[in-house]
């Protein structure tokens, strides 16, 4: 049996009690004060860039957790900004170029080990366009970004479950519309 979410925290953040006790699988409350403490899933974003060559923007990771590996451009939401601001704030962050939104694609559930600590955050997918591919350059927390044919994509190389599934489930959509298109190109 795995153990409760916020195990480490032992004392109410509040008044320091240790009466500080499991209410239900995410949240603790406090027997003193009733303070309530609930760990709730953290938004997050991925964004996936295409060049005009249809080549995907790939970043190596120069922080862990699993650094050195890779991931695409994204990460988590702050307080005060909606979903689609935060992804495009990290693409700037990461790879310096401003871009849009196109469409978003599906969100996944992921685990994100920090700080000897697991935070459930819940990873949006975005398909971004950017004006000028040319122009990435790696910043903040990638230590190179660089384009990658879809089809050479190392997906054991991803850091995070929810992008090697989210990559793996677009490449799957990116087959069937290929697929399609040959068919009534042919037909
Ligand atoms: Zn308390």
């Amino acid at each position: 049996m795995s153990s409760h979410c916020l195990s480490r925290f032992c004392y109410c953040p509040c008044c320091g009690s240790d009466q500080f006790s499991v209410l239900d699988d995410r949240s603790k409350r406090c027997a003193e004060c009733g303070f309530v403490f609930y760990l709730n899933a953290s938004a997050a974003t991925v964004a996936l860039i295409r060049n005009p060559k249809g080549e995907l923007l790939v970043v190596r990771r120069a922080r862990h957790p699993g650094k050195g590996l890779l991931t695409l451009p994204g990460g988590f939401v702050d307080h005060g900004e909606s979903i689609e601001e935060g992804c495009l704030r990290e693409v700037r962050e990461e790879v310096g170029v401003s871009g849009r939104i196109v469409r978003f694609l599906f969100s996944l559930p992921n685990r994100y080990p920090f700080s000897d600590f697991v935070v459930p955050t819940v990873d949006s997918f975005f398909e971004v366009a950017i004006d000028n591919p040319a122009a990435i350059v790696a910043g903040d927390d990638a230590e190179a970004a660089f384009w990658v044919a879809p089809e050479d994509l190392p997906l054991s190389s991803f850091a995070m479950s929810s992008v090697r599934e989210g990559l793996a489930r677009w490449l799957e959509e990116q087959r069937r519309k290929t697929n399609t298109s040959s068919v009534l190109t042919s037909s």
